[in-house]
């Protein structure tokens, strides 16, 4: 192999160029209309009422706990296995970031973890959860719902790995991610190792209307041009002229978390073939598990399950270091998702430790996630294959 295989990357084609060139060429880099499509796109390849597209990921968490009221205080639970900014969001608030420990079969926050903190601690303690579709499998809300709404909490659910992805209700229907039927939230992002790039980009899906025209809000420095919605009376509003064409009202701290229309553009093309990717995601995973099934030195793999979206293809492994030196001889880029958060020097500086989540430690020390994008070709996977088997059989 010539080039580098990296874990993930994108796939642009002359299409997304194109659309690209175009919104280029409109009257609208950004505030324009195709930031509404590619909102109403998204809901409807989603299943959710409303979206609300933003700058990043990162950003739509932030304006997910915000819009939600965290305070300073407020302790909020969340999967130590997952990209930082899934617990930031709630330190961006004041709020204290809880973790609880991993299911070790699918690497997933375990809800019997969440269950017993909760119940060893007084009502009240906790205010919301934040699950995370880590590597592409969906958790299951139906359950984290249940126990949520027993203990009054609000449910973000992180799906940045699971667009298209599902997992299958107790009435046995296909519950997509991000849909909103069991979370109050859900968000998404753009970057370009996920399933649709638009180099920088994140979206909220909701079922909610008051969180929606909040986020709306929010995201534009809390700022309303809606006539019906102004706080002012109408004499400070422009006087007898009832509120004319250049007024508006910041009635809440907001932020600039715009997406632009060309970002936009972009979206809205990968998002026409984002069934395609995922098809593709599903083969390949489908090939490394029957290539690993039953080797003695793989201790654990992302497996066949029906509806993962398969941002990550995930081994755990004997010998993890060695195997990732010896494939990065290769030009094979394998890579670690995650080094567990509360073991980052921020979050142990907040008193968390090694030894404090025993599965997610554990998992850290053997996971390597594999090449996984839709433009990997069959050969570069038997390479990778072939490479890895080489390793320990030679
Ligand atoms: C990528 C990612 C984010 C953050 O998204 P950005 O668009 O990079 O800000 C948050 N959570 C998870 C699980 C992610 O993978």
């Amino acid at each position: 192999m010539d080039k580098p295989i990296p874990y993930g990357r994108q796939n642009i084609t002359r299409e997304d160029i194109d659309s690209v060139v175009q919104a280029l060429q409109s009257d609208y880099l950004t505030q324009g209309p195709k930031i509404q499509e590619f909102e109403e796109k998204f809901a409807a390849y989603i299943g959710s009422k409303y979206a609300v597209a933003v700058a990043n990921g990162t950003a739509a968490l932030h304006l997910s706990t915000l819009s939600l009221d965290v305070q300073t205080g407020d302790k909020v639970i969340t999967t130590p296995i997952t990209f930082a900014a899934s617990a930031n969001c709630v330190r961006y608030c004041g709020g204290e970031v809880v973790f609880a420990d991993i299911d070790p079969d699918t690497y997933l926050l375990d809800i019997r973890k969440v269950q017993k903190l909760l119940e060893q601690s007084p009502k009240g303690t906790f205010k919301g959860i934040i699950p995370v579709d880590f590597a592409g499998r969906s958790v299951d809300l139906e359950k984290f719902k249940k126990l949520a709404d027993e203990y009054g909490l609000w449910i973000v659910e992180d799906a940045c790995h699971a667009p298209g992805g599902f997992f299958i209700d107790s009435n046995g229907q296909e519950v997509f991610c991000g849909n909103g039927r069991f979370s109050d939230l859900s968000i998404f992002s753009f970057h370009p190792v996920k399933h649709i790039a638009c180099g920088e980009g994140g979206m909220i899906t909701t079922n909610n209307e008051v969180l929606y025209k909040r986020l709306l809000q929010l995201r534009t420095h809390g700022i309303t041009k809606e006539e019906f919605n102004y706080e002012n009376s109408i004499e400070l509003a422009g006087g007898k002229q009832h509120y004319p064409n250049w007024y508006m009202e910041m009635q809440e701290l907001g932020y600039n978390y715009r997406i632009t229309d060309f970002q936009s553009a972009l979206g809205l093309s990968q998002l026409q073939r984002a069934d395609d990717g995922l098809k593709r995601r599903r083969e390949i995973a489908e090939n490394y598990f029957n290539s690993f099934k039953g080797k003695k030195y793989i201790l654990g793999q992302s497996g066949i399950v029906k509806g993962h979206a398969y941002h990550l293809y995930i081994l755990e492994v004997e010998d993890r270091l060695e195997l990732y030196n010896y494939l990065r001889e290769h030009r094979i880029l394998a890579q670690i998702h995650y080094i567990p958060c509360h073991l980052m020097p921020y979050y142990q500086k907040k008193g968390w430790k090694v030894g404090d989540l025993p599965y997610a430690e554990n998992y850290y020390k053997h996971c390597l996630s594999l090449p996984m994008f839709p433009s990997f070709t069959q050969d570069e996977q038997d390479f990778v294959i072939a490479k890895i088997i080489a390793f320990y059989e030679r």
